[in-house]
């Protein structure tokens, strides 16, 4: 039976033959109860593939449950310390743990083998035929902001385990292992560290250091919320969570695109390129303050006016790198007593700027400096502090990843752009450690981090789609 003559035809009369002629195998696999549920669901006799199974047979079967996969979206949704329709989840509280909790259970349900690392990364596994080859994994994070949306992250979660779900049904079989990852807090809400997870997997042994000692606003300490959520059991070290380079062949991304393009174009895939990574400054200025009324304009040192000064040398050196992927934003500019007839004696900057190309943003960030010293001088203040929070690299897509979401989207006619992550995700720290790529899905306005972040069963089925294409090449490769 020649699956490639089956491909090149698409012919109904072949397909019905190659029913016949499948279903006149004797099975191996009659006793395997998720075959038989595979089988109730397609309705048709599914067995075993021989590994040399193509992959490119795959998209007629591919079918994705779309009202399952929204019904656990919702019910996900209801795990929140805020009311519907807004999303409260915050790392290690108890609807995190319930969520967490949920999503073990779903990962079992698709019959994978789960187990969790020392920060609450969740992992689970669908063995391979060849197991002792290095795995495909896919995943995102289920972490909410306070008063946020269902669909950041969680898409690429829920989304993840339909995908193995749609190729279990499809009676695909993969060579490589495929795994789902369940990333520990992505969001920087508790303890203003963002992606600690992937952070932490990709070996930062900084951030093993510092969260020995790192507290929330309610100087509760990281150790001890990981424990009360069941982490972290006896040890504080925790570079126990670390994966080797070369862990992954591929790490792959859903996710909603949080931007209005796919939207606005009307196309229902995106595949990104490269992530632009941001760099944290916070800037203090210190003056002399005075009397509003009585210090005369020649004899002021304004903290506030250097403040001022700065931000608009940031939007200037933003705009001078001559690169629309450059942007820079004064977020916080507090001045101190903040009264309005008292000269501000501090001020008080906090800057985000990011770009895809790492050299081009350093470059911004220096002249951002320069600009602080040479202000301070000019205005006789004092430049308190200039420090650099963090200074992230930003990250490129892996060539072979690339391709295999192309040729998956082809070969399931969905349309596909090549742009740019502007917002950073889990993948930016995956990409240390193993080729990585992420794919976008259309959302509501570019909405999200708010309740009316949305996105439709469609665009997620469609996504989920080109995902469990995309690891299926990959697993064969
Ligand atoms: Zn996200």
């Amino acid at each position: 039976m020649s699956l490639i003559r089956f491909y090149c035809s698409y012919s109904l009369l072949l397909f019905f033959l190659f029913l016949c002629s499948i279903s006149a195998i004797p099975t191996q696999v009659n006793g395997d109860s998720t075959t038989k549920t595979m089988e109730d669901f397609s309705g048709y006799p599914i067995h075993e593939p021989s590994h040399s199974f193509s992959p490119t047979f795959l998209p007629s079967s591919l079918s994705v449950d779309a009202q399952t996969l929204q019904n656990q979206i919702d019910e996900l949704s209801t795990f929140s310390d805020t009311p519907a329709p807004s999303v409260t989840r915050v790392l290690y509280t108890e609807k995190d743990v319930l969520a967490r909790r949920y999503i073990k259970n779903l990962l079992g349900l698709s019959g994978l083998s789960v187990r969790e690392d020392a920060v609450g990364n969740i992992f689970g596994r669908w063995d391979g035929s060849e197991p002792e080859l290095t795995a495909v994994a896919t995943g995102s994070h289920i972490d909410a902001i306070p008063y946020s949306g269902k669909y950041d992250g969680v898409v690429g979660v829920l989304g993840a385990i339909e995908a193995i779900n749609v190729l279990k049904r499809s009676g695909f079989k993969p060579k490589r292992s495929l795994e789902v990852i369940l990333f520990t807090s992505e969001e920087p809400t508790r303890f203003g560290i963002s992606c600690l997870g992937s952070r932490l997997l990709s070996g930062s042994e900084a951030l093993a250091e510092a969260l020995k000692t790192t507290v929330d606003s309610q100087n509760i300490s990281f150790l001890k919320a990981a424990r009360s959520a069941g982490y972290a059991k006896d040890q504080d070290d925790l570079s126990s969570v670390f994966l080797e380079k070369g862990s992954y062949s591929a790490f792959v991304e859903l996710h909603i695109e949080q931007g209005p393009i796919l939207e606005a174009e009307g196309l229902p895939i995106g595949i990104v390129t490269a992530i632009a990574a941001p760099a944290s400054i916070k800037v203090d200025f210190e003056g002399n303050g005075g009397h509003a009324g009585a210090v005369l304009m020649p004899n002021r040192n304004d903290a506030g006016l250097a403040a001022a000064e700065l931000a608009l040398a940031v939007e200037k050196h933003v705009l001078d790198s001559g690169s629309i992927d450059t942007v820079g934003t004064v977020g916080i500019l507090e001045l101190h007593p903040g009264a309005i007839n008292s000269i501000p004696s501090k001020s008080h900057l906090e800057i985000d700027t990011r770009d895809i190309d790492e050299k081009r943003r350093n470059n911004v960030i220096e002249k951002i400096q320069q600009s602080a010293m040479t202000i301070a001088k000019n205005r006789g203040v004092k430049l308190s502090e200039f420090k650099i929070i963090n200074q992230d690299p930003p990250a490129l897509s892996d060539k072979s990843v690339i391709e295999a979401m192309e040729a998956a989207s082809k070969e399931l006619n969905l349309t596909h752009k090549l742009m740019i992550s502007r917002a950073y995700h889990d993948s930016l720290f995956m990409a240390r450690i193993s080729p990585m790529g992420m794919l976008f899905i259309p959302c509501y306005k570019g909405y999200s981090h708010k309740p009316e972040e949305y996105a439709s069963s469609q665009d997620i089925a469609n996504g989920v789609k080109v995902l469990a294409l995309t690891l299926a090449k990959l697993s064969l490769s």
